[in-house]
């Protein structure tokens, strides 16, 4: 057996390996070049073939003892000849694996093929913006967008209506078929009928088979009051279509929400600069303001408001997505000061000046 490589190299392993090392070595490498995994790849059924003859042999205290003492020859020396092995027919008979279950081995595998179960449709993702205004108050926004959805002209079926599903002849009918790899024999999912034992043998005209097809929707979703970019909202069951008459999956729209001219958000609470004049600031007023929904509120400024100072306009900001109540809305405050005063206005602020008692830079030294 020229260039046959070492077993422990094979399953790059020591020598001194455990059997649980060599469990562990053999399924892992397993999984990775098995033919369900690469159909289609010689490469990985080489050696998928490699590493079985290797499992083989290390596996069994009395070969590996063998091969450990006389290298290759003495593993062929146990009666067993791997040169004919071959994934379609390879012989079992008497070969004890050590109580090592191929359900074990390759469970999840096979439980992968084997599934031919309702399958849930795709989850499908939208990206929406919307205005400021329209995330402040809410909005029903209607929405064009593709997704699957399950054939109306053969209900789902994929068979041309009329026209029935037939037996597989694959597999006879059982959506199974047995094959043998390496020392196991295991029965898996047959690969023409994908284990349902039919077969479409009138395909529809209007999804070619398929039983699902591309569609074109129009839905009208419900952006709540209060969301923010990157909010999400879940519109349920406007996804793909479901598989085997699984539930369709869902639509998610991640909301981004455009700026405005004069607010600004923070979380819930939104701040606006609020343009006052001297005489508002000293005397106090009441103002009108401005809300993102168009409407207005009176504000209440102090007597004495000092430029910069936030005035509180209490739960008119953005709903709270998570809890009750809202967010606040702030007015800050920019005392508006007359440009170049001339004339009896000049005349008047200097006198002003002198009758009030202000040190403007109060504090500062
Ligand atoms: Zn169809
Ligand atoms: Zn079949």
């Amino acid at each position: 057996m020229a260039g046959k490589r070492d077993y422990y190299e094979v399953l790059g392993i020591s020598r001194k390996a455990s059997e649980e090392e060599i469990k562990k070595a053999y399924r892992r490498l397993a999984r990775k070049h098995h033919p369900d995994v690469n159909p289609g790849d010689k490469e990985a059924e080489a050696r998928f073939k490699e590493l079985s003859e290797a499992y083989a042999v290390l596996a069994d205290r009395e070969k590996r003892a063998e091969y450990d003492q006389f290298g290759h020859a003495g593993a062929r020396g146990t009666g067993f000849d791997f040169s004919d092995f071959d994934l379609s027919g390879f012989r079992t008979g008497g070969f004890d694996f050590g109580g090592f279950a191929y359900e074990d081995l390759f469970g999840d595998l096979l439980g992968r093929s084997r599934r031919r179960g309702p399958v849930r449709g795709d989850d499908l993702g939208y990206t929406l913006q919307i205005a400021f205004e329209d995330a402040y108050r809410g909005v029903d926004v209607p929405l064009a967008y593709a997704h699957s959805s399950g054939c109306d002209r053969c209900g789902g079926s994929g068979s041309e209506p009329g026209s029935s599903t037939a037996s597989c002849p694959r597999c006879g009918g059982t959506g199974q078929e047995k094959v043998s790899q390496g020392p196991i024999q295991f029965a898996r999912a047959c690969p023409q009928c994908e284990g349902t034992g039919t077969v479409i043998s009138n395909p529809c005209s209007h999804c070619a088979g398929r039983g699902i097809v591309d569609k074109q929707d129009r839905i009208t979703v419900k952006i709540p009051a209060g969301v923010d970019t990157g909010s999400k909202v879940r519109v349920a069951g406007k996804g793909n279509a479901g598989i085997n008459g699984g539930a369709p999956g869902d639509l998610f729209i991640t909301v981004q929400v455009g700026p405005h001219r004069f607010f600004r958000r923070d979380g819930s609470d939104i701040y606006l600069d609020l343009p006052l004049s001297f005489r508002e600031a000293a005397q106090g007023d009441r103002i009108k303001i401005p809300l993102p929904d168009g409407k207005t509120t009176l504000l209440t400024v102090p007597a004495g408001t000092q430029g910069g100072q936030k005035l509180r306009l209490k739960e008119k900001g953005f709903p709270k997505l998570k809890g009750k109540g809202r967010g606040n809305l702030y007015a800050v405050v920019k005392i508006r000061v007359p440009k170049a005063p001339k004339g009896r206005a000049a005349e008047l602020i200097e006198e002003l000046d002198g009758v009030i008692d202000l040190d403007p830079r109060e504090g500062l030294w």
